[in-house]
């Protein structure tokens, strides 16, 4: 038995049993991230000993009974997303040198479990980016291709995911983070809703869209972690006081009278006809199971694109404004303060977050304010009431996550707006505040996964589990790449 091709769900059985240890299962994917990782790049630390040493105490945990799910299960988490004592780049020279001094929140409710911290993955810079090509630590591949990208930003936790170097891989998702990478890389993404996870310890992008994610094999799997990752947290005043329900209960509901929306704006002209292909057979599949399909419309979904680019950019130049060369990471020594500023910011940052904060920081100057900031904010009221109004009449939204499958490395890297454009399904979600899972529905005949996305209500993420395991078991692929 290869102990890199397990679940979650199966490798929490055999460690219960005994029939297999922590330490084996740890030491098998430390093994695989040491073949693989010369050809992939997911990972910019491997925390090696450590993992043997939290391994040796998971064993020790499950012998005197702890039988939470994760207790023993070895992780992995974007780099972007603080983890006490180790380092946490951004994938940013800027912060090259900055070891996490507490743990973010998500990982502190992780902890309590149990799992087998494996390392930090790689991302684009500061999180900006489709395609893990702008972090300052190099590119990270696609496990199915690796002259393609893995997607991103979250791009090395997916691909440490598809590629088995870990039972599950934490995101971040802003724009489509978790859920266009997932697509990508052939695993499940699961964005809860704004509000539903702690941001706190997650290196801010856009505070207002901001979430963290999971990565997994399995929708079963993407929930375990997400049920000991959700609830409100004194820390972000942003998490909501809503109860957090047993997701589990969910699991074996299916979708029989469930009503799924297509909204029509998310089939445009442009959409490669392979993904065209899966979509429908996945709403043909949805049929079958019972569920009452029917189109639906956001008309103003198709400004989200531009919203954001406006939104986001201005948070960022914001919350990058801490970065001054002082208190965090690179500092480039000079005569007085302001030039030290001015060096360590300009020696740091990369190209896109230098392009955004100019963006973001024109767009929220007096006199551009009403024209862009605020525009921006009114489209997105209307996008948010719109995604309202289509869950009157329906439980779910049914849409692709990309318009493509993989691109190949290079092939956009030279103009920012295609790779603006990349977010076109996925951002709408982080404008509305409402949650999304990125399931993988089906290859490309040249052997690339494609993703369909699911979206649900604010807080009913449940339905994402009810009808995402169903979809998952009626389309029964098994996916792995070859590597
Ligand atoms: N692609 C989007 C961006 O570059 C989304 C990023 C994200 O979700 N972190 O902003």
């Amino acid at each position: 038995m290869d102990l890199t091709d397990l679940t979650i769900k199966q490798a929490a059985e055999l460690l219960r049993r005994k029939e297999i240890s922590s330490v084996e299962l740890t030491q098998a994917h430390l093994e695989r991230i040491k073949k693989l990782e010369p050809k992939l790049h997911a990972f910019l630390h491997v925390a090696e000993s450590e993992a043997l040493k939290q391994a040796e105490e998971a064993d020790r945990l499950i012998g005197e009974g702890e039988n939470s799910v994760l207790t023993g299960i070895p992780y992995a988490v974007k780099d972007n997303i603080l983890v006490k004592g180790f380092q946490a780049t951004a994938g940013s020279k800027i912060l090259e040198n900055y070891i996490a001094p507490y743990d973010a929140t998500v990982i502190k409710k992780l902890k309590q479990a149990g799992p087998v911290f494996l390392g930090k993955t790689n991302l684009d810079e500061f999180a900006m980016g489709v395609s893990t090509e702008t972090s300052a630590f190099g590119l990270t591949r696609n496990p199915y291709n690796l002259e393609k990208v893995p997607g991103g930003s979250s791009g090395g936790s997916a691909c440490a995911a598809a590629a088995s170097e870990a039972l599950f891989a934490l995101g971040t998702d802003t724009g489509g983070s978790v859920r266009q990478p997932a697509s990508f890389c052939g695993v499940v993404g699961l964005k809860p809703t704004y509000g539903r996870c702690s941001r706190y310890g997650l290196i801010a992008l856009g505070s207002s869209l901001d979430q963290p994610g999971v990565m997994a094999k399995t929708v079963e799997d993407a929930f375990s972690v997400f049920q000991l990752m959700a609830g409100q947290d004194e820390f972000d005043s942003t998490s909501l006081p809503k109860a957090v329900p047993d997701y589990s209960k969910h699991l074996h509901q299916g979708v029989k009278g469930m009503k799924i929306g297509i909204p029509k704006e998310y089939f445009v002209a442009g959409i490669d006809p392979e993904v065209r292909a899966v979509v429908e057979g996945t709403i043909k599949k949805m049929e079958e199971l019972g569920a009452i399909v029917s189109e639906t419309s956001l008309p103003h979904v198709q400004y989200s694109i531009a919203a954001y680019y406006i939104i986001l950019p201005v948070e960022i130049s914001a919350n990058l404004s801490r970065y001054d060369g002082i208190r965090y990471g690179l500092s480039v020594p000079s005569e007085d303060l302001a030039s030290g500023y001015y060096q360590s910011r300009a020696s740091g940052f990369g190209p896109e977050p230098k392009r955004r904060i100019m963006i973001g920081t024109y767009a929220s100057s007096a006199g551009y304010y009403d024209a862009y900031y605020k525009k921006a904010k009114q489209v997105q009221g209307l996008i948010k009431s719109e995604f309202t109004q289509a869950f009157g009449e329906h439980d779910l939204l049914l849409t692709p996550v990309s318009p493509h499958p993989a691109f190949g490395i290079g092939e956009k890297s030279s103009d920012p707006l295609s790779l603006y454009l990349e977010d076109i399904f996925t951002g709408p979600l982080n404008i509305a505040g409402v949650p999304g899972l990125s399931l993988p529905a089906g290859l490309s005949k040249s052997g690339l996964p494609i993703g369909v996305q699911l979206i649900a209500p604010h807080f009913a993420e449940e339905r994402l589990l009810q009808a995402g395991s169903a979809l998952e078991q009626a389309l029964g692929l098994k996916l792995k790449p070859d590597l």
